[in-house]
This record gives structure tokens, C-alpha cells and sequence, in this order.
């Protein structure tokens, strides 16, 4: 059985990597168990979600500010060659 701490440790490691069948049914069988942990692990999924989130946002951003600026620049060059005339 793995104490609190290896699970903490675990969770933390499994944002970063791939954990092992094994690692996994000892996280599993604590957290089955242990309310503490599963506290914690649900936080770390919050965590994750909103991180994700977060980066899907940043991204439509620069979707968004990339259009804005292209519209921008269209506008910009439409005046130029009004003035132009
Ligand atoms: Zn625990």
C-alpha cells in the first residue's frame, strides 16, 4: 500500500508523464481509500482542466488578434489607395 505521499507524488508526476500500469493500480487501490487523496487528486484534474482551458483560450486569442490585424492592414492599405486616388 502506498503512503499519502508517494500518491501526492505520483499524481504531481502523472502531468508530466505516462504512469505505469503498475503506479496506476497502487494510485487506483489508495484512492479507493483514502478521502484525503482523493481530494487531492481531484484538485490536480480541476488544475488540469482549467490549465487546458486556459490554453485553448490563449490560442482562440491569437486566432482572433491575427484576424483583427489582417482586417487592419486590409483597412490600411484600401486608405492608402484612396488617398492615393
Ligand atoms: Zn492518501
Amino acid at each position: 500500500m502506498m503512503s499519502c505521499k508517494e500518491v501526492s507524488r505520483l499524481l504531481s508526476a502523472s502531468m508530466e508523464r505516462k504512469l505505469s500500469l503498475w503506479e496506476r493500480i497502487g494510485l487506483w487501490i489508495h484512492l479507493s481509500m483514502c478521502k484525503l487523496c482523493q481530494g487531492f487528486s481531484k484538485d490536480l484534474q480541476q488544475l488540469r482542466e482549467a490549465a487546458r482551458r486556459h490554453a485553448a483560450d490563449v490560442e482562440s486569442d491569437a486566432i482572433d488578434s491575427d484576424t483583427a490585424l489582417s482586417t487592419e492592414s486590409r483597412e490600411r492599405i484600401k486608405r492608402a489607395l484612396e488617398s492615393h486616388d
